[in-house]
């Protein structure tokens, strides 16, 4: 075996937490408030400041997918709307339409960027559509101007699925403060900043705010701050609607006023790590990530490249390759379409969405997190040139 196998295992992904972050969460357990309090209104307020856009409200949450939900909840998404959204994600995209009854419409995306493709969008397009769910891939801003004005032309609303794009910006603003509906981060163990499991719904749409206040806490009709810490007898609330526990804790918030503060510099070493793996990786039969539009900022969730056909070997036995080399690989995503449910669900085939079917058979995420160094990069990519020409 090569010296390769006495390295540490280098995984995919790896969050990054700080002492800070840890001495804010053992504050927590010893305040005797864990559950949503003080410090999950604190991350709301950090986070909303973090946009910089007055009148927005940022809405903590247990998960994006939690926030997805509620955020369609909140515009009255239900049964016999249809739900436009790309076939190039994660199934939670997706799902949370399938919970409140109304239909999924899977469109295809544009092969460079891998965003959901915006004349695909228009040409789904039905008396039914209600709203659009575009994801950005990537960390990669969607083509959101194009999109945003067709959905206007149409009446549409349009949830982003920012779970990959905190902070990247579009047209010069940051995802989070365009035009649209509501948008949701996630905050996952392997999301830009974590709070283990988490998410925020940002929206500058007061009515929407409140309906997602209410029902991310049982549909009582009291912001969860007020229950639970209010001076006044607290024993009173109602309950309007049958709503979902869906409440992010203090413990999780303590994690997510550090990381949040740690957010541009996680960017910066993101995208630091890109670029040497634009440099590493150049004359290898890879294609690899677009960057940002010139003036635009990418979070470099994710590092993918693309085997081209002079590559002479499969995708699978390059993830393989490097796995026995000891370097973690994922794939983002197997396309929505090729899973069980939704195949059969809506009888999908592979030729209604050439580019995501193509993109996924030959696509590689390489390891990606802002702890990575100079020398990890340089050892994926010899790892990568010993798989594919060595
Ligand atoms: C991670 C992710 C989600 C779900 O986020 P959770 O916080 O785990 O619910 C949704 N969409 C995309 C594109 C994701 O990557």
């Amino acid at each position: 075996m090569s010296t390769d196998s006495v390295q540490p295992f280098l995984p995919f992904a790896l969050p990054d937490i700080g002492e800070a972050e840890i001495a804010e969460v053992v504050d927590t357990l010893r305040s005797g408030w864990v559950t949503t309090g003080p410090k999950t209104r604190r991350f709301e307020e950090d986070f909303a400041a973090y946009l910089g856009t007055p009148g927005l409200h940022a809405l903590a949450v247990n998960s994006a997918t939690a926030g997805l939900h509620l955020a369609l909840e909140a515009l009255g998404i239900g049964p016999g709307d249809e739900v436009i959204t790309t076939t190039h994600t994660f199934t939670a995209t997706a799902e949370v339409v399938r919970y409140l009854g109304a239909d999924v419409v899977l469109v295809d995306i544009d092969p460079t960027t891998l965003c959901i493709d915006v004349d695909a969008v228009e040409r789904a397009i039905t008396p039914r559509t209600k709203a659009v769910v575009p994801v950005h891939y990537g960390g990669l801003a969607a083509e959101m101007g194009r999109l945003l004005s067709l959905a206007r032309k149409h009446g549409l609303r349009v949830v982003e699925d920012a779970a990959h794009a905190l902070p990247s910006t579009s047209g010069g603003r940051l995802i989070g403060t365009l035009d649209s509906d509501a948008t949701v981060f996630s905050f996952y163990a392997n999301k830009t900043i974590t709070t283990g499991e988490g998410g925020m719904v940002v929206t500058r749409d007061d009515a929407l705010a409140r309906r997602v206040k209410v029902m991310r806490l049982h549909g009582i009709s009291r912001d969860a701050f007020d229950r639970f810490t209010a001076k006044v007898p607290s024993w009173y609330y109602e309950i309007v609607a049958p709503g979902f526990k869906y409440n992010l804790t203090d413990i999780a918030s303590a994690l997510g006023i550090h990381q949040l503060r740690r957010a541009n510099e996680f960017q910066r070493c993101r995208q630091a790590i890109a670029h040497a793996y634009d440099q590493a990786l150049a004359g290898l039969p890879l294609l690899r990530p677009p960057g940002p539009v010139v003036g635009d900022l990418h979070s470099w969730h994710l590092y993918v490249v693309r085997l081209t056909d002079e590559a002479r070997i499969s995708r699978d036995s390059f993830i393989e390759k490097l796995f026995a080399a000891g370097i973690g690989c994922s794939v983002h995503y197997i396309p929505l379409h090729l899973q069980p449910y939704w195949r059969d669900r809506y009888g999908l085939r592979a030729e209604q969405f050439p580019h995501s079917q193509h993109a996924y058979e030959r696509m590689v995420s390489l390891p990606m997190y802002s702890r990575m160094t100079e020398a990890d990069v340089l050892r994926v990519a010899a790892a990568a040139r010993e798989a594919l020409v060595g």
